[in-house]
């Protein structure tokens, strides 16, 4: 049995949204391009307990970078809203582009299984 479905998901404050199941296979660091996958985890949890957004420390280059500009994959978002289609089926390129045009903010899809 499937559940489908529409959801909101809006936070007072931040909310990261990932992939749930398996999480990252890399973090790369937007300023020195390595991959800081192995330290992520934690560099997620002091952004998220800090005051505000700021910016995230490469533990290997020193450089700060807001935390959307790292490359993840599978990609996260960092958003104080996020819209969750449950088993909805692909959602095709037409339909986020019509999708992101809403919000007049930029828009990324996370994928995420359970
Ligand atoms: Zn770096």
């Amino acid at each position: 049995m499937s559940t489908y479905g529409f959801g909101v998901q809006k936070h007072d404050g931040k909310g990261v949204f990932t992939n749930l199941e398996g999480g990252l296979e890399s973090a790369h660091c937007p300023a020195c391009g390595k991959d800081v996958e192995r330290y992520f985890y934690d560099m997620v949890s002091d952004w998220y307990e800090a005051d505000g957004f700021p910016p995230v420390k490469c533990p290997l280059c020193g450089a700060a970078s807001d935390i959307r500009n790292y490359r993840l994959d599978p990609l996260w978002e960092f958003s104080r809203i996020g819209f969750e289609f449950w088993n909805m089926g692909p959602l095709t390129p037409e339909f986020v582009e019509e999708f992101t045009a809403m919000p007049g903010e930029p828009v990324r899809v996370v994928r995420a299984h359970i």
